[in-house]
């Protein structure tokens, strides 16, 4: 238990410093600079668990000195018991305002004075304690809200952050003039890799195409999201048919460079097929899995736009 006393006389000091020796460490600095130094003015680090705070100084008005305390915001939760030979109701007012949470009058009475500080001092931790604990519950909350939107094998974002960002897409797309777009994608042949090279190899094929499609996009509001098994999304915000078509172009092109060799595949690498549409249709989501499907029929490894009418 660490206890500041804050006193411009040193004989009160000296009092209270044996007073409050068997309940803890009192420390008893015999200037103002001394007890900030104690409580961390400047580097916001402080031991100090209760303070003890002379109403009345000549250097400083004690209020004043409260002031600055509760001015420091690592000094927020530390308990200050006002000392003071004024009974004046209009001073304790004042002081209680200016953030003390208890008093004492000289001459003090060594056993109310010892009970009030050990009290002051516990609540000084226990709110601190509350504080610590809920900072690790708001850290633990980030990483959950993390891990529920992130997929494990690929880190991309899951279908249940696509589902949200969707919704955001279409919000934004019936209340503004603003386009967006969706790509979906889907590995040409994928079965077949899987029964040739076994299950694990598939996934590890399916993070390298996740490499590639995080590498094609380039602005932070776009979004890759793993959609299905081997199936991807890009949803791209306030992109045109021309931006989505050069996103596109780019996923097939670091596709290319990355050549993921595929055992059973016409071109001996992995290589997707994607389907592009754009917000202002009837159903963005049907419209480009409508687009996949051609660039599937039409044979693989390419991309298909959504048909016109509206864009
Ligand atoms: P297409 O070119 O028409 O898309 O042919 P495909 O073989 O890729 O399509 P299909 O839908 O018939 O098969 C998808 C396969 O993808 C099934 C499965 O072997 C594989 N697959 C799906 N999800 C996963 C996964 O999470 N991990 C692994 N390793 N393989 C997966
Ligand atoms: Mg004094
Ligand atoms: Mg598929
Ligand atoms: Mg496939």
């Amino acid at each position: 238990m660490n206890i500041l006393i804050i006193d411009d006389s040193p004989l009160i000091r000296a009092i209270l410093t044996r007073t409050l020796t068997p309940i803890g460490t009192p420390h008893a600095p015999d200037t103002l600079d001394g007890a900030r130094r104690a409580l961390g003015f400047g580097t916001g680090q402080s031991e100090i668990d209760v303070v003890l705070l002379d109403l009345e100084m000549p250097e400083c008005d004690g209020l004043t000195f409260l002031g600055q305390l509760r001015a420091q915001a690592h000094l927020q939760d530390l308990s200050v018991i006002m000392v003071t030979s004024t009974q004046e109701a209009e001073r304790l007012d004042d002081a209680f305002a200016a953030g003390a949470n208890d008093y004492v009058t000289k001459p003090t009475q060594d056993g109310v004075l010892r009970a009030r500080t050990l009290n002051a001092a516990r609540l000084t931790r226990a709110l601190r304690a509350a504080k610590l604990r809920e900072r690790d519950l708001a850290a633990l909350n980030a990483r959950l809200e993390q891990l529920s939107l992130t997929d494990a094998l690929t880190g991309l974002a899951n279908r249940r952050a696509f589902d949200e960002q969707y919704a955001r897409v279409l919000a934004l797309a019936a209340r503004s003039e603003v386009t967006s777009a969706l790509i979906l994608g889907d590995i040409d042949l994928f079965k077949r890799y899987n029964d040739l090279l076994g299950h694990p190899a598939g996934d590890a094929c399916l993070q390298a195409v996740a490499d590639v499609l995080r590498g094609a996009c380039r602005r932070a509001t776009d979004q890759v999201a793993r959609y299905g098994g081997e199936e991807f999304a890009l949803l791209l915000i306030d992109t045109d048919l021309s931006g989505a078509q050069r996103v596109a172009a780019r996923v097939h092109q670091l596709l290319a460079e990355a050549a993921l060799p595929h055992p059973d595949h016409p071109l001996g690498r992995v290589t997707l097929s994607l389907g592009v549409a754009l917000t202002g249709g009837a159903d963005l989501k049907q419209e480009a899995d409508q687009a996949l499907y051609r660039a599937k029929a039409q044979g693989r490894n390419c991309t298909a736009v959504a048909a016109p009418p509206h864009y």
